[in-house]
C-alpha cells in the first residue's frame, strides 16, 4: 500500500521553505529511499532532505520546483552582507551568488537558480571570485587599475590573467582556422 500523497503546504513545510523555487527533487538512491512507502525520489531544500513518492514530485514540480536540467546554488543572508561564489554543476566555474533569489545562465549555458536557505550557514564558501581561477576579487580592489576585472554576464567575472588567456587562445583558433582554410 503506497503512501498518501502530501499537499503542497505539507511538503513545504517538511522540507523548511514557504516556496518551491529551489528545491532540488530527483531518483534517489536506493539505499536512501523509504521503499516501503513506495519513495523512491528525494526532494532537498537548504535544511531538509526527504524521501517523496513520485506523485509528491509532480506535486513540487507543479508549484515551480525546479527540473534536474537546473542547477540549484545555495546561499545565505547574513548581517554582514558578505556575499559568496559557488560552482557550476555543468562546468565548474565559479558563479557569483549575490544577495538576492535569482534565476541565471552560466557562461557554459547551464541554467540555474540562487536560492538563500542554506543552513547552517556555510562560511567557508568563497567571496566573489573569478569565474575561471577562483581568486577572490577582493584581493585586487587595491589597484583596480592595474588589475582591471572584467564582467562576463550578470554573475560572472574574470580577472585580467584569465580575459587574457582566453584572447590568446581565441588568436590561437583563429590562426589554425586560417592555416586550415
Ligand atoms: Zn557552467
Ligand atoms: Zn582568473
Amino acid at each position: 500500500m503506497g503512501a498518501k500523497t502530501r499537499t503542497i503546504e505539507q511538503l513545504l513545510q517538511a522540507l523548511q521553505v514557504t516556496v518551491a523555487f529551489g528545491v532540488e527533487t530527483g531518483r534517489a538512491a536506493a539505499v536512501g529511499a523509504d521503499l516501503a512507502a513506495n519513495r523512491k525520489y528525494f526532494a532537498r531544500s537548504g535544511t531538509r532532505v526527504q524521501t517523496i513518492t513520485r506523485d509528491e514530485m509532480e506535486v513540487l514540480r507543479g508549484a515551480g520546483a525546479p527540473g534536474q536540467d537546473v542547477g540549484v546554488l545555495r546561499s545565505f543572508q547574513n548581517a554582514a552582507r558578505t556575499t559568496f561564489s559557488n560552482r557550476c554543476p555543468g562546468c565548474q566555474r565559479w558563479i557569483h551568488l549575490g544577495s538576492t533569489e535569482h534565476a541565471g545562465e552560466c557562461f557554459c549555458g547551464q541554467t540555474y537558480r540562487v536560492v538563500f536557505d542554506l543552513s547552517p550557514e556555510d562560511w567557508s564558501l568563497r567571496q566573489m571570485c573569478c569565474m575561471d581561477c577562483g581568486v577572490e576579487m577582493t584581493t585586487s580592489l587595491a589597484g583596480p587599475a592595474l588589475n582591471p576585472w572584467h564582467a562576463i554576464n550578470g554573475d560572472q567575472v574574470q580577472c585580467d590573467a584569465c580575459a587574457l588567456k582566453r584572447v590568446a587562445s581565441q588568436a590561437a583558433e583563429a590562426s589554425a582556422r586560417e592555416r586550415h582554410m
